[in-house]
């Protein structure tokens, strides 16, 4: 590290945008991949940065264990996680990755390595958890585990009627584990916002169904059925968006059903490249976040100019968010969080800078780790605490070698 210019760590590369590229030097963090220490009595675990979280799904939930957080796909590494803080269902009652991170061990630019924790250098702890890479390599962690009896999870699905419903049923489901709603992004007027609420615990052993009361856990890895070729653009188009939200929406079982994790947390996992669905063109996923106060009326917003446009959105889903981590540019905040996808087409773009005014005029931001085209003064003004992170970076990176794309591209 002493001898190069520039270079960004990298895990599963599964940042949507350009955080985890650097032109000079990107080091591959998956060969980094040993489970080291594992305390039965507490759950804490110590592993290398490039441990896939679907390895520790393997090795612990049939133990039972399970991790803290969990993003919507297993095939990211736990560098990655912390270095994105990420949120998962259970962020309003639980909070982000990095609440569970107890210490890291950090290589910094002039080569040294650091331990870093609540009492040993807690500003770059916190600068890391979240810090998209840029304060240095992770090469180790220790985070606290779950401890379950089964790997099932009761889930109880509720229709909203629109965006006021959704608000209302995640409201009242604060007691619930996991939350989260998908919205039909073309549903209009008296409809804007309709969705699909799904709530989730995770089941107890007492509770398990008879033919499986020996058996609580009978996890395996999905087969992940590829998506053979590269589908033409058209496949995505506002009618097949707009059909899949209908049958979503209109026709599904709502009330309770018992559903293992995998396809529970990790839907997308279970087709393997599954974005080769949005063509050769690809696309880009818009993931922001507002404050409470003004969180239904930016993504009431932001979902009518969506639907005028008339570009559905593949992937549409809100999720109500706890109280934000202790670290600069960890983007989860106490309010809504609300995720499009979007193929990328020529008014793709345009569409996303009027939905980024929309953001900016609400007090919103955007997910670092989702982004790959926002610009210097979004970040500016959705992370206000930009400036006590670059204070940190300066301390322990004044040559700024540790650098992405992203970074280059927001000034960071
Ligand atoms: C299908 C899907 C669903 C997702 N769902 C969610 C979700 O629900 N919630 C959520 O928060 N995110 C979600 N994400 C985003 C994903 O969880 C994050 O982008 C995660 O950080 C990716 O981990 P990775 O190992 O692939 O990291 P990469 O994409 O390789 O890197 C991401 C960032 O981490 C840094 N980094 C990686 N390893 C290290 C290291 N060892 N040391 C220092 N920095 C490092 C990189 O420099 C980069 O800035 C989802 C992504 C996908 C593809």
């Amino acid at each position: 590290m002493a001898s190069t210019t520039s270079l960004i760590a990298r895990g599963a590369g599964r940042a949507y945008g350009d955080a985890a590229l650097n032109s000079q030097m990107t080091l591959l963090m998956e060969g980094s991949n040993r489970i080291l220490f594992f305390d039965d009595a507490t759950g804490r675990l110590t592993c290398e940065a490039g441990v896939l979280l679907a390895d520790i799904l393997n090795v612990f939930v049939p133990q039972g264990w399970f991790p803290p957080v969990t993003p919507g796909t297993q095939y990211v590494t736990v560098g990655g996680m912390i270095a994105s803080d990420v949120h998962g269902k259970n962020h309003h009652g639980a909070g982000s990755f990095g609440e569970y991170v107890e210490s890291l061990e950090l290589a910094v630019s002039d080569g040294r390595t650091l331990r870093c924790a609540d009492d040993e250098n807690a500003d770059l702890f916190n600068a890391t958890i979240g810090g998209m890479g840029l304060t240095g390599v992770i090469l180790r962690a220790t985070f606290r585990m779950l401890r379950i009896e089964t790997d099932l999870i009761v889930q109880e699905t509720i229709r909203a009627n629109n965006l006021r419903e959704a608000f209302d049923v995640l409201e009242n489901s604060l007691s619930a584990t996991y939350s989260v709603a998908w919205i039909d992004s073309l549903a209009r007027d008296d409809k804007l916002g309709r969705s699909v609420v799904f709530t989730g615990e995770h089941l107890a052993a007492a509770e398990l169904p008879k033919d499986r009361t020996s058996v609580p856990f009978s996890a395996k890895l999905p087969n992940g059925r590829k998506v053979p070729f590269d589908l033409p653009g058209m496949t995505l188009n506002r009618f097949s968006v707009s059909a899949f939200n209908a049958l979503y929406v209109g026709s599904r079982k709502f009330g309770r059903s018992l559903i293992n994790f995998q396809p529970y947390f990790y839907p997308l996992d279970s087709i393997a490249e599954w974005n080769r669905i949005y063509g050769r063109a690809g696309f880009v996923q818009y993931q922001v976040a507002f404050p409470r106060e003004s969180s239904f009326e930016g993504i009431s917003a932001i979902l009518r100019t969506a639907s005028d446009y008339g570009l559905g959105s593949f992937l549409s889903v809100l999720k109500l968010c706890g109280r934000q981590r202790n670290s600069p540019l960890s983007f989860p905040r106490e309010g809504y969080t609300l995720t499009l996808d979007y193929p990328i087409r020529a008014r793709t773009f345009s569409m996303l800078l009027e939905l980024d005014r929309i953001v900016d005029d609400h007090g919103g931001r955007i997910y670092l780790a989702k982004d790959a085209r926002m610009g210097a003064r979004m970040l500016e003004r959705g992370y206000p605490r930009i400036a006590e992170f670059a204070a940190v970076r300066q301390r322990f990176d004044p040559d700024r070698k540790m650098r992405s794309l992203l970074s280059d591209r927001l000034g960071i």
